[in-house]
């Protein structure tokens, strides 16, 4: 297959990832006031990382720098790829709508902030991270390159693993036992399992 009908899917699908949150909040400027913030240089660094991950892609599509790390373009993973990426993108627009003004791209609690324990919330304690997962298994399928195809899925992972607890944790300190009620009854990625 044409390389460049996954650099028409990857600029759209980024594209997306950046509209979704600015559709729902009017973008971050517009958001409530931090109260308190857990932006440690771990995150920072991990931010900055995710941030990369995101880039790489784009590089791809624009130049031909990464060409070396390319391999021929197959339909079944393109399709694949595909479905992940608009699942991922729906996931990622339904927990926007969930979270409203209580999200943060990074650890953060703002005024007024409420714990959401509604809509995708009620079944899974990490909706949005979910939604990033499938969205960068869907990325590694239709990029046929090693390296801009697993950029933002590998970051992102890391992203993941350090700040999952940490988010937990700062949630639990400040919505105290209503947040352990919901731990006890939620997963963090997939119901029932994990
Ligand atoms: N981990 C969630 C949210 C990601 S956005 C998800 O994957 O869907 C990160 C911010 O969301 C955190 O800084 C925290 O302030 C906020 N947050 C996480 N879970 C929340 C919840 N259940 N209700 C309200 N805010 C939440």
């Amino acid at each position: 297959m044409n390389p460049w009908f996954a650099k028409a899917v990857i600029l759209a699908s980024s594209i997306a990832l950046i509209v979704i949150p600015y559709r729902q909040h009017g973008g971050p400027s517009r958001a409530l006031k931090v109260v308190k913030s857990r932006k440690g240089a771990l995150e920072r660094v991990l931010l900055t990382l995710v941030s990369l991950g995101f880039l790489i892609p784009l590089i791809w599509v624009a130049t031909p720098v990464l060409a070396f790390a390319d391999y021929p373009l197959r339909p079944v993973p393109f399709i694949g790829g595909i479905l992940c990426l608009v699942l991922g993108l729906w996931l990622f627009h339904r927990s926007h709508a969930d979270l409203g003004t209580n999200w943060s791209m990074t650890l953060e609690v703002r005024e007024k902030h409420q714990l959401v324990t509604r809509g995708i919330y009620r079944l899974v304690r990490h909706p949005m991270y979910l939604s990033i997962l499938l969205y960068s298994a869907g990325q590694a399928l239709v990029l046929p390159n090693w390296l801009a195809g697993l950029s933002y899925g590998v970051a992102f992972v890391l992203l993941f693993a350090f700040r999952v607890g940490p988010e937990e944790q700062m949630m639990r300190e400040e919505f105290g036992k209503d947040y352990e009620a919901y731990m006890a009854r939620t997963n963090r990625l997939v119901p029932g399992v994990w």
